[in-house]
């Protein structure tokens, strides 16, 4: 059972609930198909521009988590096929997964929902 953190953009903390990342992490699907099972430990909030994400990413590691995931609609945007990658909420979302992967020193994930079709998850170290 992999720990999970997720962080989140606040652009639309008041429009989405995390709903289908929740349902892909509880399944095993899209961005969370590495290992046997995924258990979260927890969600931040990132307010722009970025500042806190390396505090958050060394909370969420203190609170167990092994890996941390940034949400799909962070670096991808829904069009009338379904997602693509580009144009997301945050334009800085590799940036950020690379300095959280720095400072808390596990894995950061660009990816958790509905994957943009043919993207591979982007993992920083
Ligand atoms: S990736 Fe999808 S489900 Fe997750 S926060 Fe963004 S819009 Fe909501």
């Amino acid at each position: 059972m992999k720990q999970i953190g997720i962080i989140r953009c606040e652009k639309n903390e008041t429009r989405c609930p995390l709903t289908s990342c929740l349902k892909a992490l509880d399944q095993g699907r899209e961005g969370f198909q590495d290992g046997d099972g995924h258990e979260l430990v927890g969600v931040f909030t990132c307010r722009g521009p970025g500042d806190g994400v390396a505090d958050m990413a060394r909370i969420l590691k203190s609170k167990g988590a092994a890996q941390i995931h940034f949400c799909t609609c962070m670096f991808a945007h829904k069009d009338k096929d379904g997602w693509v990658e580009g144009d997301g909420l945050c334009p800085d979302a590799a940036r950020l997964a690379g300095d959280a992967a720095r400072a808390a020193g596990i894995p950061c994930v660009l990816g958790t929902a509905h994957l943009p079709k043919g993207y591979r998850p982007d993992i920083f170290t």
